[in-house]
């Protein structure tokens, strides 16, 4: 018997992570994510998934994020009937971000099919229900079989809530091996969330690369920025807008001002989360106390809610969210992070030609997206196809990313050389291969950095 390994997707790119492991005959595939970037790319490759006909046993997910389980309910949809096996927080937050994906595509095709396009999404709410029903849960440290002779075990990742470091022990009847994968690593001292665990020794590690090729801007501290740019507010009696994605940033930066008011650092004021996904999402990470690092239990001990505070509120419908028109000072967070969607963009629409408002950044501005411009200073930019001169202040607060670097990722590892073999994945190319070099630096001596649909025995 065989072991072997074959990258489906996120091989020398980002987004799109599947890969499939096949072990005495039977096919698990390790996570099964969306591509996205370019709509008529990513449009074909999540029709049809790149398995061919590989009939897939059972999946096993590191974490919730799009890219790592947005096409489940396409694989349901195409004949999976198997399991999906993920710890408790993951299944929770993938439930609400499929069903935001479904809603997306519905959404997508409608206008592409206006316009004379036919579209068909690759799934639905249906299929959404029906992946759901086909997860089961475990939580850290608790070993479970998947299909026989492959054994399980996640790990906190540190990444995002109920995010995993896989461990898989395989054994074909003839050879033990033990194969780590990280799906995303996360970094030490990230708010709300407890650093990742210690990876254990093994045979084979597959990494991801996000930021092989990069380090992180030393780290701000976003507590005192945050009260820098709000009291400036109050004195030039503007407002703040905060774009954050729902998972993560938004929970982060409502903490923080949580204790900035707490510590009277900052005045008492009102505090808008205009994203019902985000309202979703914070109600869920509140639900999982258990998965939080010291300094969250310990406010948790001492009584104070971290998301729902006595000038928080969650705007609920469009109605409300128009009504901020009229709010002159306080705080806005709205998704989408990057401005390139969303209620942010009608907000941004209101505060960019006054000098006394601010938009805060606080998360990664991708190449050519509206919070990018803003950031990189445009005189002009264009919101919903008018063209605005941009007066407001733009401030950024950067450093917060939730994918370690090269440096955080060699400290991880380093004590896995030279017996691991690893395999370089969920990076850009350069990324990817430079990050080899740097493992190979470090005194590992198998070091691959497949290509799309590459097979390895290992
Ligand atoms: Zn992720």
């Amino acid at each position: 018997m065989t072991i072997t390994l074959q990258f489906i997707g996120a091989a020398r790119f980002v987004t799109g992570s599947k890969h499939l492991l096949t072990v005495n005959g039977k096919n698990v595939l390790l996570d099964c994510g969306m591509v996205q970037g370019p709509r008529k790319i990513a449009n074909k490759a999540n029709q049809d998934l790149g398995l061919r006909d590989t009939r897939v046993d059972a999946v096993v997910l590191s974490h919730a994020h799009i890219d790592h389980s947005g096409s489940l309910p396409r694989l349901v949809k195409l004949g999976f009937s198997g399991e999906i096996h993920c710890t408790p927080a993951t299944k929770d937050l993938m439930e609400i971000l499929l069903t935001d994906s479904a809603h997306i595509q519905a959404q997508d095709a409608k206008h592409l099919r206006r316009r004379g396009h036919a579209f068909d999404p690759p799934y639905d709410l249906d299929d959404v229900e029906k992946t759901v029903k086909r997860t089961r849960t475990h939580g850290y440290h608790e070993p479970f079989d998947v299909v026989p002779g492959v054994k399980v075990q996640f790990l906190d990742s540190g990444h995002i809530l109920g995010s995993a470091f896989v461990v898989i022990d395989v054994d074909d009847g003839q050879r033990q091996q033990r194969i780590v994968f990280t799906g995303d690593h996360g970094r030490r001292g990230i708010p709300i969330l407890r650093d990742p665990e210690r990876l254990p020794e093994c045979d084979v590690l597959i990494t991801e690369a996000t930021y092989g090729d990069r380090l992180h801007a030393k780290r701000v501290d976003l507590e005192s920025s945050l009260e820098q740019v709000v009291n400036e507010e109050e004195r030039d009696g503007g407002r703040i807008l905060i774009p954050a994605f729902s998972v993560g940033r938004t929970q982060n930066v409502l903490m923080y001002l949580g204790k900035l008011l707490r510590e009277k650092r900052i005045r008492p004021q009102p505090i808008y989360i205009d994203s019902p996904m985000s309202k979703k999402v914070t109600q869920l990470t509140a639900r999982y106390p258990e998965l939080f690092d010291a300094d969250m239990q310990e406010l948790l001990r001492s009584g104070h809610d971290p998301f729902f505070f006595e000038g928080v509120r969650y705007v609920a419908d469009v109605e409300e969210s128009k009504s901020l028109n009229d709010l002159r000072q306080g705080i806005i967070l709205a998704a989408s992070g990057m401005c390139e969607a969303g209620r942010i963009l009608h907000h941004l629409k209101q505060s960019v030609t006054r000098p006394e408002d601010c938009v805060l950044a606080v998360g990664y501005m991708a190449q050519g997206t509206l919070g990018r411009k803003l950031i990189d200073g445009y005189e002009h930019v264009n919101i919903l196809g008018e063209r605005y001169a941009v007066r407001c202040k733009v401030r950024s607060i950067s450093g917060l990313s939730a994918h370690a670097d090269y440096g955080e990722l060699l400290s991880s590892f380093r004590h896995l050389a030279p017996r691991a073999r690893v395999f370089v994945v969920h990076g850009e190319e350069d990324a990817t291969l430079k990050f080899a070099d740097k493992l190979l630096d470090a005194g590992f001596t198998k070091v691959d950095v497949p290509v799309k649909r590459e097979k390895f025995e290992v």
